[in-house]
């Protein structure tokens, strides 16, 4: 705590900023008082943690289709990147360490510290996580991940999580159609007619998509693919999609 009080006053010295808000998981016990910032709690489920769910909860304030907190003039930073600035500015060095979480295929999580740019594989090695081949590297966790092809990719700023699959449990994807069952549009926190907007996406109608079924309004928590029933990867749809359809302005 005492090290984020730090790179609060770093930021406050080297910017304009002089709002600052830090959330905190509601379960979790933190020794010491925080008087810089305006301390929220929030809840453990998912997808409370994220940038748009922390804005509507805790602020009031409802992220626009298309827009980035950024552009409503709010800044997320993890603890972690105001604690290395704070150290960063004590010991006059960058920092090179990130913290990050790996968990193998037994669920067993480890903290670890490594130097970014460290192959995976060499944490892989430390903690006796065997790779094989087909096993699935999923950088991001298993709701907003993306997988990696080599075990050689290195650890990065922004890496928090590196989960790793093996491969008889690595679930299928299909193409079987949507089934209607209405999972999906139940799950979804910006109330998106999900299983429609699926099929404007599978179609490539990125522009329907957008102006009809709301595209740009979803917050990407990842939760409709990972309950639908008819496992249409739908997140790497919509990610697609919003791709897509940028290219397609930027043409334009
Ligand atoms: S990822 Fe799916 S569930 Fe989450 S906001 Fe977007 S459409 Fe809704
Ligand atoms: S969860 Fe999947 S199968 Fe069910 S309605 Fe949504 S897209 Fe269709």
């Amino acid at each position: 705590m005492d090290e984020i009080k730090e790179g609060i006053q770093v930021l406050k010295r080297i910017s304009p900023i002089r709002k600052f808000c830090m959330t905190l998981p509601e379960n979790l016990n933190v020794k010491g008082e925080m008087d810089l910032a305006q301390v929220f709690r929030t809840s453990m489920v998912y997808p409370s943690n994220l940038p748009p769910m922390i804005l509507k909860d805790h602020l009031n304030m409802v992220l626009p289709a298309g827009k980035r907190p950024e552009d409503m003039g709010i800044c997320f930073m993890s603890a972690e990147a105001v604690v290395s600035l704070a150290r960063a500015y004590r010991t006059k060095t960058a920092g090179h360490e990130k913290i990050l979480t790996v968990i193998g295929k037994q669920g067993t999580s480890y903290r670890v510290s490594a130097t970014i740019g460290t192959p995976l594989r060499r944490i892989f090695n430390t903690f006796s996580i065997h790779v094989n081949d087909h096993d699935r590297l999923i950088i991001g966790g298993p709701m907003k991940g993306f997988s990696t092809y080599t075990v050689h990719h290195p650890v990065q700023p922004d890496m928090d999580t590196v989960l790793v699959q093996d491969r008889d449990t690595v679930p299928e994807l299909s193409d079987n159609p949507c089934v209607n069952c209405g999972k999906c549009i139940r799950v979804c926190p910006a109330r998106i007619p999900v299983n429609i907007l699926v099929r404007y996406l599978e179609a490539g109608l990125y522009q329907d998509a957008s102006d009809r079924y709301d595209l740009l309004s979803c917050i990407e928590c990842g939760l409709c693919a990972y309950v639908c029933t008819a496992r249409i990867p739908i997140y790497q749809y919509i990610r697609l999609g919003k791709h897509e359809l940028l290219k397609l302005n930027a043409d334009a």
